[in-house]
């Protein structure tokens, strides 16, 4: 039976009895795991915040003959504390936490994933801002990681510049932005302002950790969202629906 030291986050977790607790993490090094873990949800036990939803530990794990990892030990990290204590952040972080589980694979390297679901949980449990953009901008880098980078620069279908669109539009089944003449030929294609083409090639150019160091105003973080909403929902096949 080998031993793993490894820093995850809590993504999802299952009841397996009144006292045992299957917790489904992700880490940078194995990706998507499944831990099980005796007596967490007894009150004297001392993984208690370390096993709770969204918790990031770093875990000492025993590797069995079976497909799960057992606990033998945690440390918390960060608990992300106000999240649990705001209903909207929590169904944001919900939503995510979720979506991270369905793109995960077990046993697959994911530091990058591992890093934006670090950042993003950081930013809505420890500033102010709007959740909406959070959530779209999450879901933007998510995709641009999963292989999905719209071509940005230039149209899709005919090479123009983006300089000389006047009128932009973003194809979803293209994977990018089309000029006035190509959308004609995609009914799908959205038109999208120049902040929401801003907002794009800076959350996809973006050192990781500075991709939530801007604001739009609220119409433009609407027009994105709704931009997303439906890539999104057109790559991973998927929707997905914030709250209850
Ligand atoms: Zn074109």
């Amino acid at each position: 039976m080998g031993i793993l030291r490894t820093k995850g986050i809590v993504i999802k977790i299952a009841n397996s009895s009144e006292n045992d607790k299957i917790l489904t993490v992700l880490t940078a090094e194995r990706g998507k795991i499944k831990v099980f873990c005796k007596g967490a949800k007894k009150a004297k036990s001392t993984l208690l915040a370390s096993t709770e939803f969204l918790s990031y530990s770093d875990m000492i794990l025993f590797e069995g003959n079976s497909d799960m990892y057992s606990l033998n030990s945690a440390e918390s990290i960060n608990v992300f504390y106000n999240i649990r204590t705001d209903i909207d952040k929590l169904m944001y972080a919900s939503t995510i936490a979720q979506i991270m589980n369905d793109v995960c694979q077990e046993e697959e390297l994911s530091f990058n994933r591992m890093q934006l679901l670090l950042n993003t949980l950081y930013v809505i449990s420890e500033t102010d801002k709007d959740l909406k953009l959070v959530y779209s901008i999450f879901r933007i880098r998510l995709l641009g990681i999963l292989g999905f980078v719209p071509r940005l620069d230039k149209c899709v279908s005919c090479d123009k510049s983006y300089k000389e669109i006047k009128e932009l539009y973003f194809s979803l089944k293209d994977n990018g932005i089309k000029c006035e003449t190509c959308k004609k030929l995609d009914k799908g294609a959205l038109n999208i302002s120049a902040v929401t083409y801003t907002s794009l090639v800076y959350i996809l150019s973006s050192d990781a950790k500075k991709i939530f160091s801007f604001d739009i105003p609220e119409e433009a973080i609407n027009e994105l969202n709704l931009l997303v909403d439906l890539y999104m929902t057109e790559k991973v096949e998927k929707e997905y629906k914030v709250g209850l």
